[in-house]
């Protein structure tokens, strides 16, 4: 056995636990299992990723405790974020994803992300993750798109899909719309009007947006306002006299111009999420080109008058529009003033520079008060457990409030949804392809159709947007040749909401019939609502049954001063690297020992590095007993001391068994790692062994405490894998034990005390 412990053999014992199949479920017992919550297929590991130890704790101990235990791993597609990160890649052999049509640039991405995946999984490795990797499943896999596609089907058929509006990023240059993620943002000065608008005075910079203001808002405890809140007043619009609704919103600030906003659901996200909430008309003024289009407007004001005003408008741009608008109150007497010097954060298209519109674009909604209002009984009535149970009141105000789920994404990297429109049916759907030349051409299905063949248009097709009142076919596969497919694709979490039912291959998969549901999901509280609410909602509506029984919302790993790691901060410890300095299994305890659900926990290489001398320490030990055991042992030996001295640390080592596994069973783990750490440094190894040394060449002596020591391990083991199982090969090799794998043995039980003659 070498003198100290070389931290650079991790990678043997993981090799070692992998060709014994350890990873994979074993024997007859109780089902256990865990689904690792899927990082990023072409991501690299963070530090929390290295949070996930919870999990492998778990499921070492539930697998020496003798249940039929499996973990499985998995990646994620990442929809826009892998998309951006492809986009990026293009950029620089300057292309972008306007040069290539749907499934080209689909397929590229598909081999793109499969030649920069596969670090997760080595980095995943090296902290010692007993994941069964045979069972590994990646968000497209076919089996997953193919379960994902029966939910959507089923949804569908119990009336849970329409098709509605949703305030979209959109770029009018480049005919598409951007997630928040490419979004950039700059500082501009614009004028800020301030226009007396009923009796009140609004400040904007957009007045030309006026034409689909549905409601005035105010803060609900602003004294100036409150006797108007819930009322209804005339005001001045851009098209004459019209009346508005006054709503009350926390979310209005009090301090903003006057305190009174004009409400304009169709062109801010704001303004949005308060249409939806206070169910507000949405009322679209500027179209896809960037024009201003009133048609939805001179529906409602039908007037000689209005008629008039609104053609003068049409087909303007914004900027031409906000001129007559200001104009028009201008002489109306009612521009109260102009602040010129107003600056203010606007949104820019990365790629073309142009401002980006916010627009109401046709979308997919899952109804959910049908699937949240068993999720929110599921936990009311204990089927599922939040470990800290803070967290429910959180579940429950957000499932509580039932907003209806947007689930389409106009990207490409995804799973697209399985519809279909028929050409024929549908004349106005509204196309973008590249031709046969590779020009980007828009127009109407009507239109195009009438020089193009529907061949080419399917071939190039890059975009289709279908009205809201479409007809279209829920199919995995093309109808028939007039069709073309819907371009967009789900939000991720709704393929990552089903993770419980692919990952297990529900219907008909012999583990969804085995391990589901699962017993424990262990996450960070951050994707409590997009990730585990979902996953509750959809498992529940699928199968009748939760998809895991307890939720661990785990610690936030944050840098040594308890600041988040960021990129911008320069803050961010890379897990990898503290791994080659002190091994995994130091860090693995050090986030562990010290830290409570929930809440934030230090990686600190200080603490790190404290528990690599325990992983010495430990080390140490064994070379005492191998060393021991060389120079011989003898048969007998009495003396009533050190009959004591066994009988205590038999004692407290049964004390120890039954304290680790309650703290396991109750989710405290530092409280187990802690106590291991103390009983091991401090009571056996520098207190009882010191006092017992001059004993230990006799036989009984050195058996009971060797015995203790192997209990150790035992109890270590899912703490810090690595060294346990080196230490218990080195037994093995010096035949102090059978030789066997430390993984695949028993979880300690307590002893008698009947060792002592
Ligand atoms: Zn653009």
């Amino acid at each position: 056995m070498d003198k100290t412990y070389d931290h650079r053999l991790e990678s043997k014992i993981y090799a070692l636990w992998e060709n014994a199949h350890a990873f994979e479920p074993q024997g007859d017992g109780e089902p256990y299992s865990i689904l690792l919550p899927p990082p990023n297929a072409n991501a690299s590991l963070h530090a929390g990723h290295a949070m996930y130890v919870i999990e492998d704790i778990l499921v070492r101990w539930k697998r020496m405790q003798g249940y039929k235990t499996v973990w499985i791993p998995g990646t994620d597609h990442a929809g826009y974020e892998s998309q951006y990160v492809y986009e990026k890649h293009l950029a620089k052999q300057g292309k972008s994803r306007f040069d290539f049509d749907r499934e080209t640039l689909y397929n590229d991405i598909f081999t793109f992300v499969r030649e920069n995946s596969g670090l997760i999984e080595d980095q995943l490795k090296k902290l010692g993750f007993s994941l069964d990797w045979s069972r590994k499943t990646f968000m497209l896999d076919s089996h997953v798109v193919e379960t994902v596609y029966k939910t959507f089907e089923k949804l569908a058929q119990d009336g849970l899909i329409y098709r509605d509006h949703y305030i979209v990023n959109y770029c009018p240059k480049c005919g598409t719309t951007f997630a928040d993620l490419e979004v950039t943002y700059k500082d501009q000065q614009d004028p800020m009007y301030y226009i007396q608008y009923g009796p009140f005075v609004i400040a904007t910079v957009r007045p030309e947006t006026m034409y689909g203001d549905t409601a005035i808002a105010v803060h609900p405890a602003d004294p100036r306002y409150s006797a108007w809140i819930g009322k209804s007043v005339e005001v001045e619009g851009p098209l004459g006299p019209t009346t508005l609704p006054i709503i009350a919103d926390d979310e209005i600030d009090m301090a903003f111009g006057t305190g009174v906003m004009k409400v304009t659901p169709a062109h801010d996200p704001h303004d949005f999420a308060l249409a939806k909430k206070h169910h507000l008309p949405v009322i679209s003024v500027i179209n896809t080109r960037g024009k201003i289009e009133l048609s939805a407007v001179s529906n409602l004001s039908n007037t000689n008058a209005r008629a008039e005003t609104t053609s003068t408008v049409q087909n303007l741009s914004t900027a031409d529009a906000r001129k007559k608008v200001v104009e028009y109150y201008k002489e109306k007497g009612l521009l109260v003033k102009i602040d010129e010097k107003y600056t203010h954060r606007v949104a820019v298209c990365y790629k073309s520079g142009h401002l980006i519109e916010p627009l109401v674009l046709p979308n997919w909604f899952i109804k959910m008060k049908p699937l949240a209002e068993p999720a929110i009984n599921a936990v009311r009535t204990g089927k599922v457990k939040f470990f800290p149970t803070r967290f429910e009141s959180q579940y429950y105000e957000w499932l509580g409030k039932f907003i209806d789920w947007p689930i389409s994404r106009q990207t490409v990297w995804g799973i697209r949804i399985p519809v279909w429109y028929s050409t024929t049916e549908n004349p106005d759907l509204a196309i973008t392809y590249l031709s046969k030349t590779g020009e980007r051409i828009t127009g109407t299905a009507q239109e195009l159709l009438a020089t193009t063949s529907l061949e080419e248009i399917a071939k190039g097709l890059q975009q289709l947007r279908a009205p809201i009142t479409a007809k279209y076919v829920i199919s995995s596969t093309k109808p028939s040749d007039e069709y073309l497919p819907e371009t967009d694709t789900f939000d991720t979490w709704f393929s990552s909401g089903q993770w419980p039912l692919t990952t297990l291959k529900y219907p008909e998969g012999e583990d969804f019939k085995t391990f589901y549901p699962t017993a424990v999901l262990d996450t960070m509280w951050d994707i409590l609502f997009f990730w585990v609410a979902r996953m509750i909602m959809l498992g529940l509506y699928m199968t009748g049954e939760v998809p895991f029984k307890t939720v661990y919302l785990h610690s936030m790993v944050t840098d040594e001063k308890g600041q988040k790691m960021s990129k911008s901060k320069g803050n961010v410890i890379n897990p990898i690297e503290i791994v080659d300095q002190f091994g995994a299994d130091a860090l693995r305890i050090s986030l562990v020992a010290g830290s409570t659900p929930g809440n934030p926990i230090a990686m600190s290489r200080e603490k790190v590095k404290g528990y690599r001398n325990f992983s010495n320490k430990l080390w140490n030990i064994a070379r005492f007993f191998i060393m021991q055991q060389e120079k011989g042992l003898e048969e007998s030996g009495d003396s009533s001391a050190i009959v004591e001295t066994s009988a205590q640390i038999i004692e407290k080592t049964n004390t120890l068994i039954t304290s680790v596994t309650k703290n396991l069973d109750r989710f405290r783990f530092s409280d187990a790692a802690l106590e291991l750490y103390d009983f091991i440094w401090n009571d056996f190894a520098n207190t009882a062994l010191e006092q017992a040394k001059e004993f230990m060449h006799q036989k009984e002596t050195f058996e009971v405490f060797f015995e203790t020591y192997l209990t150790c391990l035992k109890l270590l083991h899912p703490f810090m894998p690595f060294v346990t199982e080196s230490i218990w090969q080195e037994l093995g090799t010096a035949k102090l034990i059978d030789r066997t794998l430390l993984i695949q043995t028993a979880w300690p039980t307590q002893k008698r005390a009947k060792m002592i003659k």
